[in-house]
């Protein structure tokens, strides 16, 4: 079975909607196999977004991902990494249609709500870097 790494970002936590999510998650019939909260400091989230370490929204990324505790899940079933990040809906919120978890949640592209993994090197990265 293909496994991905899932997290819900500190807004996701602070609105009370883990359960929302993981419901959406469970029904559309995978498994969520390890879970925990966490909070995160800025050397882990330096090596989570390595890719966006230049990017002119960083420091706001990083405020926001340090902001309070995520909610980090192995999530298993077939297809999973793909079936996910379409679940998840687009980075750009704007661009999430109603029916994605980012299209219905979310307001801002920083504040989006959830993480996926978006390829098999990256998941077995993450789901090493969070759960060891
Ligand atoms: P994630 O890796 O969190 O699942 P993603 O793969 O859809 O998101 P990335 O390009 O990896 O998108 O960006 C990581 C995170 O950085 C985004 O989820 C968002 O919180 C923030 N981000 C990305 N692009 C922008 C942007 N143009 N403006 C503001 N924030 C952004
Ligand atoms: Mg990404």
């Amino acid at each position: 079975n293909e496994k991905t790494y899932i997290m819900l970002k500190p807004d996701a936590v602070k609105r009370r909607l883990i359960g929302e999510i993981v419901s959406r998650i469970e029904k559309k019939g995978y498994q969520i196999t390890q879970a925990k909260l966490m909070t995160l400091d800025k050397k882990v989230i330096a090596e989570h977004y390595a890719h966006l370490l230049h990017k002119p929204f960083y420091p706001n990324l990083e405020a926001y991902m340090t902001s309070g505790p995520v909610f980090g899940m192995v999530v298993e079933g077939e297809n999973v990494i793909a079936g996910m990040r379409q679940l998840m809906g687009p980075t750009n919120v704007y661009e999430a249609l109603p029916g994605t978890i980012r299209g219905d949640y979310a307001n801002n592209t920083t504040e989006n709500i959830i993480h996926g993994s978006d390829c098999k090197e990256a998941a077995t990265i993450e789901i090493k870097r969070f759960f060891g």
